[in-house]
């Protein structure tokens, strides 16, 4: 049994990089560069609203100057397209945001790999996708795996050589992640194992890990019996769960049944408080970077 000393603070790491990126934006400050980051909302999401308020606030926080354009839910391809043309061209915008999810009518590929690569702080621009399939730490990476690999790197947990089973193959964390983690670098160096909805005998892969990321998007899926004693586990999911407790009538929830996992980790990561106040993180991080390459001499 381990104590809850075992816990990785994301909500402490997410300020520790939020200084750095403070000290960042203040020092192209001083040398007359305003970091800047355009936010694209489309439609009335309420989650997406939360998600973009968050992101605003941590902006004005760190010092960046933000704009959000607000499109109604019926807008075309052809106009989003057009607004992100005039966005890429913008020299006030360094990073550009577009908001998941879009309208069922709109292909979200074809937004992202119409974001300018050099702007695309998201890391979905296709261009950006390869970068990091290749190794090549010149682009971008999307803000959640690299939040994930951030948080190993700072608490402490040997990656290299490390067996790594990630659940789930999504484009926004599972296959970003893997790809991070399977390069030939530091902190990296992993073996790693992707599991998806046609894995044979997931449960036998889970226990292999000695760290275990889950980024499926199902609630409580990752049990005791699934986890080495000792191993790290990383619970990316968030997911909404009835609560007639709760004001809203639901509270969120990630995908490891975390009371029953937390006493036989070697570390584990709350949730919430784990991973998504690193995704914010690396999306100010990702900006700041974005502005010094854009405006270095
Ligand atoms: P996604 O694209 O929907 O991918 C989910 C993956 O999980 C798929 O590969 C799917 O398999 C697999 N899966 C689902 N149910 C499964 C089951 N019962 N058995 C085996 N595999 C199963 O999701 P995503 O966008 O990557 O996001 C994953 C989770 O992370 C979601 O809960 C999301 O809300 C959360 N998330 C959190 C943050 C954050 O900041 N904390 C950021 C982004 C996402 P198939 O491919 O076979 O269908």
């Amino acid at each position: 049994m381990t104590t809850p000393t075992n816990l990785i603070d994301g909500r402490a790491i997410a300020e520790e990089i939020h200084r750095e990126t403070a000290a960042g934006v203040a020092e192209l400050q001083q040398r007359g560069v305003q970091p800047g980051l355009a936010f694209v909302r489309v439609g009335e999401d309420p989650a997406s609203q939360v998600y973009v308020g968050m992101k605003e606030r941590m902006s004005a926080r760190l010092g960046l100057w933000t704009e959000t354009r607000v499109l109604p839910e019926q807008t075309s391809e052809a106009e989003l397209l057009e607004l992100v043309g005039r966005l890429n061209a913008d020299p006030r915008v360094h990073g550009i945001l577009v908001q998941a999810p879009l309208p069922r009518h709109i292909n979200a590929a074809k937004i992202y790999a119409a974001v300018a690569p050099a702007k695309d702080v998201d890391g979905f621009n296709p261009v950006n996708v390869g970068k990091l399939m290749l190794g090549d730490t010149d682009g971008f990476v999307p803000c959640t795996p690299a939040g994930v690999h951030e948080l190993l790197i700072r608490s402490g947990v040997p990656i290299e050589s490390a067996e790594v089973v990630i659940l789930g193959r999504g484009n926004i964390v599972g296959k970003p992640m893997a790809a991070l983690l399977i390069q030939k670098a530091r902190h990296a160096n992993a073996t790693v194992t992707v599991c998806h909805s046609a894995t044979r005998d997931l449960a036998a892969h889970c226990r292999r890990a000695d760290i275990l990321i889950a980024a499926m998007g199902v609630a409580g899926f990752v049990k005791a019996d699934m986890v080495k004693p000792g191993a790290t586990v990383i619970d990316v999911g968030v997911n909404r769960v009835a609560d007639p407790a709760a004001k809203s009538g639901y509270r969120l929830v990630g995908d490891v049944d975390f009371a029953r996992v937390q006493p036989l980790a070697g570390r584990i990561t709350p949730n919430p408080g784990g991973v998504g106040p690193m995704t914010i993180a690396m999306l100010m991080h990702n900006t700041a970077r974005a502005a010094a390459h854009a405006t270095a001499g």
